[in-house]
């Protein structure tokens, strides 16, 4: 810097107005480690050109001015800060502790050479109390204030739940001044930010802010709300009781007064390396404590040792803060971009100027979803807090908004952005990117984004024709409740799309052996083998056993051709719809009998069927609705795949009565009285409804715009198609077990269980899992347990695999 005296004056501005917003107003903007770097440039000015120190500089005082609310305390014995010590730790993982090793130098000169003690304790992030007790009894509590004087908190201080109101056991003292931190557990701090949010009111931005924020509070009734935690750390003075002679004993005196101690996470040492590496063990297990530290607190031991070494102006000489790395930094966002998970799911994430924070270097930092970078309000060009604590995800945590590039509104201008009645002299500054919005469209392939109602999470709707969820995709249509394709596992899937061999559903019925064979190979190279590592894809050996060198490879082709005629409702469930799991499935199947149909069913009829509410609905219409997913399937029915058809046995007469599917339609709102009162004027007729020009208003406005007479007209065609309430089309239907529940339990003879399920849906019935007064039938095999005892305390009839297959056969 070329110019001390303007730097000086500079970071002097900028420290004291960081300190107001952190110690006065309990809302700091930068991350600390942002702090502590300019404070250490402004004492290393100032120790080069004292006579440019300003006299309003921060390196001469202690905390802030406290605030004007609350009566003051002056402090007999000054509450001092401490001085900061710093170990840069390398991506590697390990300490460079110059510092620490020069604190220990400069003590053991004052000491005379001698070789002190040292007590290490947790630097907890909260902030400074002091209680005075007269005759045991808690008489006033009083925060740091600027070291001086502090704020009287002792109503506040009473809440606190484990700050003694009266000191235990038989050495209490007359008088005594406990110095301790005040903080908030993170586990609290969690659920105070989580009720905030619910409340709509501003977050805080770490626990030490809920801590502070929390204590000072006019009214004590909302310090009780939040739960803070005290901890003790000192005895600044004492008049009787016991007299320790080194700070461990008073540490342990304090424990015996009935004041809370970190337990297991403070220990003497016998010098500078075990303190060191005590320091390294709790930073390990920093993410792991329930309160916040932010370093640890190295205190010479011996009181009388304290003593000599003595104080500078706003810290003592005998113990020092030796700082963690810091968990947040500050960096710039260069860019939002966003990534498609395996599910669809749709992430911004923000790329970053590359900055060392939490032990690594981050460039990149999630944010979450559209809702929450809206809500922090991140752009392009911000200096953002980044957080990487422990191994969690990096995240972004709040913006610099005085950081925020701005530009003259006049100057952003590119033709499109001109305000057209600020002249050049009206120039106003504004933000130089706009608030972020997420694409509409995925990155990858180019499907709509979507997000449904009350979800956070958007997602790309592109399912298999998204590269982001091939795999996932795949693996689900293979999976043994869906089209159950015996041999391809998950890692044989990966390997096809990592490959590009399979990019639809309908490419794994065109693999043959040497395509399968050659992914291996390609596999095989970019992985290095584990010996011995009993791999499936091996060379033909598996676990010592030699196999044919492409059995393997034969086994997952016979197993897709195994798969090509599955039942209706296995095959919907393998499409991987998003919210159509196995249940939704089946009522597809009952419902709709073949696929072709399935592929046409009109939305608000979908919305009628039992189990199925308008969300699935949309979901399975959008579905449908998308070109690109109805020649998928037609690819697949290309290449062999058959779902066998199945009987009708929801007739869409019982589910989807017209008051039911009129009140289900988008835009259209009402209830299915007036639905029914709709249909009745429209003389019971699709005609009616959709010609009849004496209807509501209401309804003629919603019928005019086109789409939606199109869906009128695409309903009238698609119940004319469907089996109604003429039993000749119902026919065909085994509704033998129609309304009736059935519970399976043991083992059955021939039928697995999924088999005998299938059967008896297929014919109407229903099958539950636990006996009731409403079950029908138990179907009983070997091994049948509490289920059929239940069964024959109720009196519900008990089949056998072969009363089953007769009961089954009498509908047909
Ligand atoms: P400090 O926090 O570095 O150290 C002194 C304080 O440590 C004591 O007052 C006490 O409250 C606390 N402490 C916790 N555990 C202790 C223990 N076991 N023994 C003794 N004391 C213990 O000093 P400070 O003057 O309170 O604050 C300076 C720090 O505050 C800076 O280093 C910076 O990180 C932060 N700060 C941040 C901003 C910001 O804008 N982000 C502004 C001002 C200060």
């Amino acid at each position: 810097m070329d110019n001390p005296a303007l730097r000086i004056r500079e970071l002097t501005g900028l420290l004291n107005r960081y300190a107001y917003e952190y110690y006065t107003l309990d809302a700091p903007s930068v991350p600390d480690a942002e702090y502590d770097t300019l404070f250490r440039e402004l004492e290393t000015l100032e120790a080069a050109r004292p006579d440019l120190r300003l006299p309003d500089s921060p390196t001469l005082r202690v905390g802030g001015e406290p605030l004007a609310g609350f009566e003051s305390v002056r402090h007999e014995v000054p509450m001092l800060s401490l001085s900061n010590a710093f170990s840069p730790q390398h991506e590697s993982g390990t300490f460079d502790h110059a510092e620490m090793y020069t604190f220990d130098g400069r003590v053991r000169g004052s000491l005379g050479g001698r070789q002190p003690e040292y007590v290490v304790e947790p630097k907890f992030d909260g902030l400074a109390v002091s209680l005075l007790y007269r005759s045991g009894v808690l008489e006033r509590a009083a925060t740091r204030g600027d070291g001086s004087v502090g704020e009287n908190v002792t109503p506040n201080v009473k809440t606190i739940a484990n700050v003694p109101l009266r000191l235990h056991g038989d050495q209490v003292p007359e008088l005594i001044e406990v110095r301790g931190e005040v903080m908030m557990l993170k586990a609290d701090f969690a659920a105070l930010n989580h009720q905030q949010a619910a409340a709509g009111q501003k977050l805080f931005a770490n626990p030490r802010n809920a801590a502070a924020g929390s204590l000072r509070q006019l009214d004590s009734r909302i310090t009780a709300r939040r739960r803070l935690h005290f901890s003790a750390y000192a005895i600044a003075r004492r008049e009787g009781g016991f007299a320790p002679a080194t700070h461990f004993e008073e540490l342990e005196y304090l424990k015996k007064l009935g004041f809370s101690l970190p337990e297991g996470h403070y220990g003497v040492f016998p010098d500078i390396a075990g303190a060191l590496a005590f320091y390294e063990a709790m930073q390990q297990q920093r993410p792991k404590l329930p309160y916040e530290i932010d370093g640890m607190v190295v205190k010479v031991n011996s009181l009388a040792e304290q003593q000599k070494l003595g104080f500078i102006s706003r810290a003592p000489r005998w113990a020092v803060a030796h700082k963690f790395p810091a968990e947040e930094a500050l960096t710039v966002v260069e860019a939002i971009d966003v990534q498609v998970g395996r599910t669809g799911a749709v992430t911004p994430v923000a790329r970053l100027q590359p900055v060392f924070v939490g032990g690594v270097t981050v460039t990149n930092a999630t944010l979450h979803n559209e809702g929450e970078t809206q809500r922090k309000d991140v752009r392009v060009g911000d200096t953002v807090v980044v957080r990487r604590a422990g191994d969690v995800i990096p995240e972004v945590v709040r913006v610099v908004l005085e950081r925020r590039p701005m530009s003259e509104a006049a100057a952003v201008s590119d033709g499109l952005q001109g305000d057209m009645f600020a002249g050049p002299s009206e120039s106003r500054s504004e933000p130089v990117y706009p608030p972020y919005c997420l694409p509409r469209h995925c990155p990858i392939c180019g499907s709509g984004i979507e997000r449904e109602e009350d979800e956070a999470v958007a997602r790309c709707s592109g399912g298999m024709l998204c590269r982001a969820q091939r795999a996932q995709g795949l693996i689900h249509f293979a999976s043994r409740k869906a089209m159950d394709i015996e041999g391809l596992g998950q890692r044989q899937i990966e390997q096809l799309v990592a490959q590009d061999w399979v990019k639809h559903f309908a490419d794994l019925y065109r693999l043959d052996i040497p395509t399968l064979q050659q992914m291996k190979e390609n596999a095989d190279k970019s992985e290095t083998q584990p010996e011995n590592g009993g791999e499936t894809l091996s060379d033909g050996r598996k676990n010592g056993k030699k196999q044919p060198p492409v059995k393997w490879a034969e086994n997952i082709l016979a197993g897709i051709e195994a798969s090509k005629q599955p039942e209706l409702a296995r095959f919907l469930f393998a499409l991987g719809i998003r919210h159509v799991g196995e249940r939704t499935a089946k009522s597809l199947a009952q419902a709709f009998g073949t696929l072709e149909t399935v592929r046409r069913v009109p939305e608000p009829l979908l919305a009628c069927l039992p189990d199925i509410g308008t969300v699935v609905a949309h979901s399975i219409a959008r579905f449908f609705a998308q070109t690109g997913q109805q020649a998928m399937i037609d690819e697949l029915l290309a290449a062999g795949v058959s779902p066998k058809s199945q009987p009708v046995t929801l007739l869409v007469s019982q589910y989807a009565q017209p008051q039911k599917w009129l009140a289900r339609l988008s835009g259209y709102k009402t209830s299915e009285t007036r639905a029914a009162a709709l249909w009745d004027l429209a003389g019971r007729s699709m005609a009616g409804l959709i010609n009849d020009n004496a209807l509501p208003a209401q309804w003629q406005q919603w019928r005019s715009r086109p789409e939606n007479l199109a869906l009128l007209h695409s309903i009238e065609a698609f119940l004319n198609g469907m089996p109604s309430e003429n039993p000749n089309t119902v026919s065909d239907g085994p509704a033998a077990l129609a309304g009736k529940t059935f519970v399976l339990t043991g083992t059955l003879p021939t039928l697995k269980r999924d088999e005998a399920q299938a059967l008896i849906e297929a014919a109407g019935g229903k099958v539950s899992g636990s006996v009731s007064k409403k079950t029908d039938y138990v179907v009983a095999g070997e091994a049948a347990g509490s289920k059929l005892e239940k069964a024959q305390a109720l009196g519900v009839a008990v089949l056998d695999e072969a009363q089953l297959k007769a009961l089954l056969d009498s509908g047909k």
